[in-house]
């Protein structure tokens, strides 16, 4: 099958997605490709009059449709359909991703449309599993804890995996019998975009999925101070976070999950199969060109086996091939913008000027578009810009150890703690040191998710608060009553 496509011919889906219809937006901000740089379309931004149609919207069709009262497999059953179309639509959905965004056709259909529908049926069948709680009480009473959708629920998604970051929202959002308002970042809208839609053909009540799209200081907190949203998930940049929920502090009280930054560390001891952990360790900066929340980019390597552990970093690194996210042969992913590509750059240099030694890349790819040379920094101490910021690009760095405490100790930072990967073959080290680590997720010989989806995933520190995937997403879309009955 064919996947490449002339992104000139790709047709957009065209404004806001409310009550199950595109509601007519003008364009104001223009949007470039990352491949080559084109300008090739302009997004609207959601007012607060505009997120208040949204949300009403929700609202009422939550009324309408009875989702949140109705026999609860009927929602699975819904959202199986929605899934299965998300499957026969694949090629549509990967080409309106890949077009806006830096994921590469060629790896859409098996990876991220295949993953949002598996996530989609995933959530579904909580529906109709997880529920109230008889709790023990003296016996002449009856106390129970009772879950309720929260009614319409905010999310807001990042530009990274736009299509699998709307799953992890939606999934558990709907299936737990919300409705939702949905802003996906603007400048990776319209495979969200026509997912909402995917999800009225395939008969999910129009109004419960709606879709706005906009910035984050307009839309974004006109959608977060809303009162009738009465609960945010957010996946995005520690900054953001932290801006809404000083937003949501200011406006009213409200939950919210926060799926934020990460700077991850990957430790690699001297007894690690070394070929497996380079693979690992090079995949994981590679995929996406390192634009993912859990890029292990600080390497941690036993001082013995630095050397050849460089060195199958370095060859790995060697055989990307660069190339329009258009193109299925491509397998190495542009940067996201103009803006983001110099900031990997600066913060490179600062390394560099700081004593840092550049082992490969260091500079931006001779081509079009926005593509930066995989890059390995070795010499870098704690402070090092490149160790400290989340880079959010192609940009290793490679620190040594000599024992397990010195091991830790650079592993730990001092504001993240998304993600850590561990390579050893000793167990008893891998679990002592897994309970030490500071992070949400700890992979062990291994440095990525599974497609299970029962694992949560979230940060410790500030790589954020709550959880997405897993029951605990499920969870986190409903509130508990605590109930009891004199009998
Ligand atoms: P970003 O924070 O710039 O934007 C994320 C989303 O938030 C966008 O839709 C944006 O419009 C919106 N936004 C920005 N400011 C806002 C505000 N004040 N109020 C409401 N909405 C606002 O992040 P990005 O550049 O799109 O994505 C990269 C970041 O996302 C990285 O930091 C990465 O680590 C993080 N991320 C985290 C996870 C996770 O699971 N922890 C997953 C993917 C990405």
């Amino acid at each position: 099958m064919a996947l490449s496509f002339d992104p000139d011919t790709i047709q957009l889906p065209k404004g806001h997605f409310i009550g199950g219809r595109y509601v007519d937006a003008k364009g104001v901000l223009p949007m470039r490709r990352p491949s080559d740089g084109i300008t090739y379309a302009e997004y609207p931004v959601a007012d607060a009059d505009l997120v208040d149609q949204a949300v009403s919207t929700a609202k009422q069709a939550l009324k309408d449709s009875g989702w949140a009262t109705r026999r609860p497999r009927e929602r699975t059953n819904a959202m199986h359909r929605w899934a299965d179309l998300i499957e026969v639509e694949g090629e549509t959905l990967a080409r309106l991703e890949a077009v806006s965004s830096t994921r590469l056709v060629g790896q859409l259909i098996q990876g991220d449309v295949a993953v949002t529908a598996e996530q989609i049926r995933f959530f579904a069948e909580f529906a109709d599993k997880e529920g109230s709680d008889l709790v023990p009480t003296a016996n002449d009473s009856l106390g129970m804890i009772m879950t309720e959708p929260y009614g319409v629920v905010g999310a807001i998604t990042p530009w990274n995996f736009p299509l699998s970051m709307a799953g992890w929202k939606i999934g558990p959002a709907l299936a737990a019998g919300n409705a939702i308002v949905l802003k996906p970042s603007e400048m990776t809208p319209f495979s969200t975009l026509y997912l909402a839609e995917l999800a009225v053909r395939a008969g999910i009540p129009a109004g419960l999925i709606n879709i706005v799209l906009g910035d984050g200081p307009t839309t974004g907190n006109a959608m977060t101070g809303h009162p009738d949203v009465a609960k945010i998930s957010f996946t995005g940049s520690t900054a953001a976070g932290s801006a809404i929920m000083a937003n949501i502090a200011r406006t009213g009280v409200k939950p919210m999950t926060l799926e934020l930054g990460g700077k991850s560390p990957q430790i690699v001891f001297a007894d690690a199969d070394l070929t497996l952990a380079a693979n690992a360790i090079a995949n994981s900066i590679l995929v996406n060109a390192g634009q993912a929340c859990v890029a292990g980019s600080r390497v941690i390597v036993e001082q013995s086996v630095a050397e050849p552990l460089i060195a199958a970093i370095l060859a790995r690194m060697q055989t990307i091939k660069p190339g329009p996210t258009w193109d299925e042969t491509s397998d190495y992913s542009p940067i996201i913008s103009e803006r983001q590509i110099h900031r990997i750059d600066a913060i490179v240099q600062a390394a560099l000027d700081a004593g840092a030694e550049c082992l490969a890349g260091g500079k931006f790819l001779d081509r079009k578009g926005y593509f930066y040379a995989p890059t390995l920094l070795s010499n870098v101490g704690q402070d090092s810009p490149a160790v400290m910021e989340e880079i959010f690009g192609p940009v290793l760095t490679l620190q040594t150890f000599t024992d397990e405490e010195e091991a830790l100790m650079v592993a730990d930072h001092p504001t993240y703690g998304l993600a850590a990967g561990l390579f050893t073959r000793d167990l008893s080290r891998a679990i002592r040191l897994t309970r030490r680590l500071q992070a949400g997720t700890v992979w062990v010989n291994r440095y990525s998710r599974s497609r299970d989806h029962i694992l949560p995933t979230g940060g410790y520190k500030q790589s954020g608060i709550g959880k997405d995937l897993g029951r605990e997403a499920y969870q986190a879309n409903r509130k508990s009553k605590s109930v009891l009955i004199n009998l």
